[in-house]
Parts: structure tokens; sequence; C-alpha cells
């Protein structure tokens, strides 16, 4: 401490770039170390990172809070948001010109990811906040910066990283519950079941661009129909009743407005845990289920899309289906293709963003347009070949067409918000209502072709610096290249964004992007790596840390990469 505050003295009033004699520097203050990862070049650039780090015997985090991969996530998790709630009371407002005074830890949505933003285990608690250190003008404001260093942070180490300050009850409520969402995600399988969704779960939410739940007074609240009603053991509140889907084709039937999107929404995100009293925090779905929506406009490299698409106009290859601007149907096979080739087991289709003719060719259609001058075969004639032959469920949202009713294994009616299941009564309107169409699926679902990435088509550096940035969760820059992921629906936090950018990065460093790493191979090895290692191997800065990277998973990996206009690969044959 009395060698920060000789320093703060000292360069009290120079320029703002003295304060670069702090970079790499550890302080001990009382009971923690203040650690200066990075220091910022001037007021208005990016913030500085300070690690506060204390030993577990100043913090006092119980032991079996942090072992374990699902509870430390969990309690680091809640830290951050704790800590995060902390700063925000304790804000004292701007010390000086562009982010001086600032202190911020990463945010935290619905989600309960893996984060960067807090490191615990049996040594130490780590929390890593991003400071804008003080200045008036371009010259360092010393004053400020000895109240921002050793009052505030101080402060906010007190109360966010010991756990004599934590509501013992609401921390282990928080990492209770997630221990059970994915003790319940990870029992699906071995039931037959694709995802479970708890009675008295509330899934609307306030609007598109507002996660929060919609107000249980305006919400009705979730119930199994009595066919489809399971229990589900947890680890801590016993048995839970709710509707199980089976594997299998799911449809999802019911009027405009029934709550049949929202539904599908709460599958989507049930491959992550959620907080208590997000009204989603007992739906779970399988790891690997994807959504799949049409997206045109999008690239597409590569991908065999011929299961779905043949005979396009001019000779067009679709077994090495290249487009720079793909149209819905064939973006939407492309989606379908790449998501089976990381190996998706469960698709979840709404018909809302789904390409219609992608979707479904009626009986008239089919006579007026013969097969033969049509190239999609629509998805209802191949989507039971998916799950026979290669084991993939779907859960399809679609209200707009009955033909739906000869695939399906299982049907239910949103009304009024409610789940009903129709199955019998859709199977008799089926036998009694012929179609009439001709299946246009063929003996087989056909080839799934792996590619390799070529790594030269992978450039990260503008100019000859590397520049990989990360804007909302919707954009990474990528060298020259903007990724756009805006239609990457499962991707759900902005720090999983930067992540999915220097996780390719990483992935060309270590030469796991190698020329012959199939897609599949890489985003899988990635996905060992952050098992294996923690996220901070895949810092940019190397054995320096960041503290805004989320986990993402394998398939959000693979979307980024397909999306980098700049890419190539070579088909595996
Ligand atoms: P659909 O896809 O069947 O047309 P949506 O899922 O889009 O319907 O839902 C329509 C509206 O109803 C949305 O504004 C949604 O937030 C709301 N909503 C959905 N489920 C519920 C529910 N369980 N309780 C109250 N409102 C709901
Ligand atoms: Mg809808």
């Amino acid at each position: 401490m009395k060698k920060l505050e000789r320093i703060l003295s000292r360069i009290d009033g120079k320029s703002y770039k003295a304060y670069k004699d702090l970079q790499g520097q550890t302080f001990h203050f009382e009971d923690f170390d203040m650690i200066f990862s990075y220091i910022q070049g001037d007021p208005f650039a990016s913030p500085s990172m300070i690690s506060v780090k204390i030993p577990s015997g100043n913090a006092r985090f119980p032991r079996e809070s942090f072992e374990g991969k699902v509870r430390n996530r969990a309690t680091a998790d809640h830290i951050n948001r704790t800590m995060d709630r902390m700063i925000g009371r304790s804000r004292k407002g701007k010390k000086g010109s562009g982010k001086s005074g600032m202190i911020v830890i990463d945010t935290c949505g619905q989600e309960i990811l893996q984060k960067s933003s807090v490191v615990i285990n049996g040594d130490f608690v780590e929390a890593r906040l991003y400071v804008g250190l003080p200045a008036f003008g371009r010259k360092i404001a010393g004053k400020k910066a000895w109240e921002m260093l050793f009052r505030d942070i101080p402060a906010i180490v007190e109360q966010g990283l010991k756990f004599s300050n934590y509501n013992a009850k609401d921390f282990w409520k928080h990492v209770h519950s997630v221990e059970d969402q994915a003790f319940m995600r990870e029992s699906l399988s071995s039931r037959g079941l694709v995802a479970f969704i708890a009675d008295g779960s509330i899934l609307p939410r306030i609007s598109g661009v507002n996660q929060r739940p919609l107000c249980s007074s305006e919400a009705v609240a979730f119930r199994s129909p009595p066919s489809l009603c399971i229990e589900m053991e947890t680890p801590n509140v016993g048995t839970v009743s709710g509707m199980g889907i089976p594997e299998g084709i799911t449809l999802i039937a019911g009027g405009g407005y029934h709550g049949k999107s929202t539904l599908l929404r709460a599958l989507e995100r049930g491959v992550y845990d959620h907080i208590p009293g997000d009204g989603r925090e007992r739906v779970v779905s399988l790891p690997k289920a994807v959504k799949i929506r049409a997206e045109d406009g999008r690239r597409v490299e590569g991908v065999n899309i011929s299961p779905f698409i043949n005979n396009l106009p001019l000779g067009k290859d679709t077994v090495h289906f290249c487009s720079d601007e793909a149209s819905g149907s064939t973006s939407q096979a492309a989606n379908i293709m790449e998501a089976v080739e990381i190996g998706s087991d469960l698709l979840l289709l709404d018909e809302d963003t789904s390409a219609t003719n992608f979707m479904i060719r009626d009986t008239r259609m089919q006579r007026l347009v013969a097969k033969e001058r049509e190239p999609i075969t629509p998805f209802v004639d191949k989507v039971r070949q998916l799950y026979n032959e290669k084991g993939i469920s779907t859960v399809i949202v679609m209200g707009g067409s009955g033909d739906y009713f000869d695939v399906a294994d299982n049907i239910i009616m949103m009304d009024d918000f409610l789940p009903l299941d129709v199955t019998c009564e859709a199977r008799k309107i089926a036998s009694e209502n012929l179609t009439g169409r001709s299946k246009e699926g063929g003996g087989s679902f056909g080839e799934i072709t792996p590619r390799v990435p070529l790594p030269e088509s992978i450039d990260p550096e503008k100019g000859r610096k590397v520049k990989i940035k990360a804007r909302g969760n919707e954009n990474i820059q990528f060298g020259y290249e903007s990724i756009k992921l805006g239609y990457v629906e499962q991707i759900v936090h902005d720090s999983q964004t930067r992540a999915i950018g220097d996780i390719i990065y990483y992935a060309l460093r270590n030469k796991i992007i190698d020329e012959k790493n199939t897609l599949s191979e890489i985003v899988w090895k990635l996905e060992d790596v952050l098992d294996n290692y923690g996220i901070d191997e895949i810092s940019p800065f190397g054995n320096n840390p960041v503290g805004n990277h989320a986990r993402p998973r394998p398939f959000e990996i693979a979307a980024a990469i397909n999306r980098l206009r700049t890419l190539e690969v070579e088909q595996k044959v």
C-alpha cells in the first residue's frame, strides 16, 4: 500500500502515460492484493483492468460452494452479480475526464454462464474490475486516484468478496438452483427426453430486448397436460413435475398469439441455466439443441445442402454449395446442415422465422410445380429421416399447416398460453383428411459432408495488427471483416461474442485450425481446451487474463466461423 501511495504522489499531475508505471504490478493491501493487469493509454481509451485477489482464508466462502464445475460456475456468477450491485450502489460519479472514476465488472444477464470476471478456488477469490484511472484533461488526478484505489475499491472488496457479507440463504438458493438445472438437463437423454418444462414456469418475457420475466399478474404459469406430465428428480428440491418432451418429432400447433413462439424461445435458452426468479429456472433442453432459422443474405461456404436442395437453376452445385447471399430456403438448409455437422441432436424451428417453401409444399403445389422443377425438398419430407437415421429430434412450431400431423410423434396445442396434448385428435383428423401429398424425401436423408476450414482464409489482422473486437452481441470485427451474428439466437451475452472472436484467434495461434481438422473437430477440441484449462486459456494476451469473456458453445463458435465472409473450406470425402 505504501509503495502504491508513493507512486501515486510521484505521478500526480504528470502526463497520463505515467500511469503505465503501474502495469503488471501487484500491491498488498491489508487483506487482499491489487493487481494492475492492464493500464489504458489515455482517459478516453478502453479502461484499465485491475484484479482484486483475496485469499480464501479472508474470503471464507464455504469449500462446498466452489468445488465441482457446476457449483464453481454458480458461485462465481453469484459473486459477479453481487459485486455488480455493490459497485452500482457505491458509484461516486465521475472523477475527471473521459472514463475517469469508472469502476465496472462484467454484467450478467438471465443466464448463468462460465465467465472470466470472477475466479474462485481453494486458494483465492479474484474479481476483475475495469476502471477508468482518473485524470483532469490528460493529467493524472492523483487525489482522485487515491480515493478510487484506497477507498472505493477496498469497500467493494469488503462487501463483494467476503462471504460474511452475503445473505447465505440467497447464496445457497442460487447455487442449488444451478445445480438442479444442470442435473435435470443431464438426466434428459437417459429418460428419452429432449426437454423439460416444470409446472409453474413463467415463459413470457417483458419484451424482445428485455429478457426479464413478464410480471406474474400478467403471465399464465406453465402447466403440463396430464399425458406428458412427468416427475424429475433434483439434488436439492426433491421431485419437480412438468412436461417432458420426448425424443422424436414434436409439433407445437395452436392459434396465433397463443404462446407457441414463447415456448420455443424458452427451449432455445434451456441449454443454459437461469437465475432463480427468471421463470425459466426449471426449463431445460438438451445441451446440443440448436435453433434453426432462415437467414437470407448470409454467406454459405462449401456446405453440402443436397439433402434439401437440388437442381438449382443454371446447374449451381448444391453438394458444395457457396453463396455470398443465400436465399431464405438455402440459408435455412445450410443452418441445418451446419448444426448437424457439429453434432446437434435437437433442432428447434419456428414458422415465424422459417422460409415457407422450405417447410411445406402441399398437394396443389406439387401438381402445379413438378418435382423436377422444384429444387427444394421440404423439411416435412426430411424431418422423419433425420430422426430415424441420425437420431436427431426436432421441435417445430407450426400453426399454419397440418401437413406435419403425418410426421409428428407428439402434437401439442398451445391454447390460451397452456399446452394441450392433441396427438390423438390430430392423428384422427389426419386419417380422415388425407393430404394427398406425394413424399419427396427419397430413400434416405443424404450425406452430411465434413468441411476443413483453411487457416489462410481466416485472417485476424488489419494492416499488420491483430484486430478482433466484439460490438454488442451481434457483431465481431475480425481483421478487415465483420462477422454478423444477429441471427445466431443462442448467443445470449456480449461477452460470449467477445470470447468467440478470441477463441477463433486462439485456434489459429495454436494450430487447431490447421488445414487438417474439420470444423467439428476444431470446435470440440476448443471445448476440451475450455474444459481442461478454463476460460483464461483463450485470452488474447497470453498469461494476462481478461475479465470479460463468457463461454460460448461449440455451435456458436462454428456459427461465427461459418459466417466469416472470407472463409474457404475443403470438403472431406
Ligand atoms: P404465437 O407464437 O402463438 O403467435 P407468442 O408466443 O408470440 O404467440 O405470444 C404472443 C404474446 O403473448 C406475446 O406477447 C407473449 O409475450 C405473450 N405470452 C406468451 N406466453 C404467455 C403466457 N404464458 N402468459 C402471458 N402472456 C404470454
Ligand atoms: Mg409465433
